[in-house]
């Protein structure tokens, strides 16, 4: 499963999830933090770091 990585509007807590990508669409993620909704996605490190070149 993707893991997505969110940083919080709010207070700037960094946090990543594992979810399904059927759950990505349905579910609203909120901050574990402060429990704000203004969160964003950032790019995920572990898709970047598996993605080398050999
Ligand atoms: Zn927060």
């Amino acid at each position: 499963m993707p893991t997505y990585e969110y940083i919080c509007d709010a207070c700037q807590h960094k946090f990543s999830l594992i979810r399904s990508i059927a759950e990505h669409d349905r579910e609203k993620v909120s901050c574990p933090k402060c429990k704000g909704k203004k969160v964003k996605q950032t790019l995920s490190l572990f898709t970047a770091k598996t993605n080398r070149k050999s």
